[in-house]
């Protein structure tokens, strides 16, 4: 096994210079950027650890949350702590900034990046539901120049992304939540903080005179990958938000995910809170939009 402090550490800094080590097989290293993943993995001996690491720590352009044109393009190197505490995440992306709330605990937070828990690609990743609920894209790069990819694509399978050997994540466009649309985020898991996911889900929903006009909705730890719920929310679109139509958005909600049992939870349970947390969405939103229309 490899010792930590023997490993080979390179500190680019700036994105070129990263890229250009990522480039030849010879220089190349695995990317680290808060380690709260990677460490964990070399400790506990999940993965070796590896012969040479490229710390992204440094790396300016993979800094930033800005808004521009209806889009806020966030780093790939933003913290969970810089997410959730981020006035624009919290106005314009609130499922978001709730989804980095609930990861780990304080510390994690202040280490842990949204490029990193995207690269992971673990099923349980917490912000993947409430990325792709945005419809919006991931941009990586090599030394070639960079690609932008649908976030919903981008996660191909179970702990596998759309990312080449020599590329980078750069950084995320989130297409912002439009005037009169609200989002919510929830998760579930064995206690508040420093708990992976049993099952989280995400939505974004405009409602007016109790009418569904647009729906995303995306459900994470039910199959190898997030799933965006395109069927329901095409179902969804143009009903109005009554008891039948929720009722017929669960059924749909559980044939749809594909949980497994496993160490933290039975296929069974998150088959039915998947239900529940889309009933639980549906049900605020309308009555949140029926005290509006008083
Ligand atoms: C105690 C504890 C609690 C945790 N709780 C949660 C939780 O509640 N929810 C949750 O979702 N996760 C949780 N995690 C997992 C982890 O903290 C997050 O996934 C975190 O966001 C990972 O980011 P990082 O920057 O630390 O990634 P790293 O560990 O640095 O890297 C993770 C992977 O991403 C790759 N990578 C990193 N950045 C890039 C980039 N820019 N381009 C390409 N590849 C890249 C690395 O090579 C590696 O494969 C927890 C971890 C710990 C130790």
């Amino acid at each position: 096994m490899t010792r930590l402090d023997t490993m080979d550490c390179e500190f680019p800094e700036t994105l070129a210079d990263a890229l250009e080590l990522m480039a030849d097989d010879t220089t190349r290293g695995v990317p680290l950027s808060g380690g709260t993943d990677l460490m964990v993995q070399w400790a506990g001996g999940v993965v070796a650890a590896p012969q040479r690491v490229i710390s992204l720590a440094g790396l300016p352009e993979l800094k930033g949350i800005t808004l521009k044109d209806q889009c806020v393009v966030v780093g790939a190197g933003t913290t969970h702590a810089e997410l959730r505490a981020s006035e624009v995440i919290q106005a314009r992306l609130p499922a978001l900034a709730a989804a980095a709330a609930t990861v780990g605990a304080q510390q994690i937070q202040a280490r842990g990046t949204i490029g990193g828990n995207v690269a992971n690609a673990s099923p349980a990743g917490d912000l993947a539901p409430a990325l792709v609920i945005t419809g919006g894209a991931v941009v990586v790069a090599g030394v070639h120049g960079e690609r932008r990819v649908n976030l919903t694509d981008f996660f191909k399978g179970y702990r596998s992304i759309d990312l080449r050997a020599d590329e980078l994540i750069v950084r995320f466009e989130l297409p912002v939540n439009p005037d009169g649309s609200r989002e919510m985020f929830r998760k579930i898991g064995t206690r508040s903080a420093q708990a992976i996911s049993k099952i989280m889900a995400a939505c974004r929903i405009r409602i007016e005179d109790r009418t569904i006009r647009s729906v995303a909705l995306a459900v994470g730890s039910v199959a190898p990958t997030v799933i965006r719920l395109t069927e329901l929310e095409a179902w969804l679109t143009g009903r109005v938000c009554d008891e039948d139509t929720i009722a017929e958005a669960v059924r749909r909600t559980v044939s749809a995910v594909s949980p497994i049992d496993d160490i933290r939870s039975t296929a069974a349970y998150r088959e039915w809170v998947s239900g529940s947390m889309i009933r639980g969405f549906l049900d605020a939103f309308f009555n949140a939009e029926a005290r509006e229309r008083r």
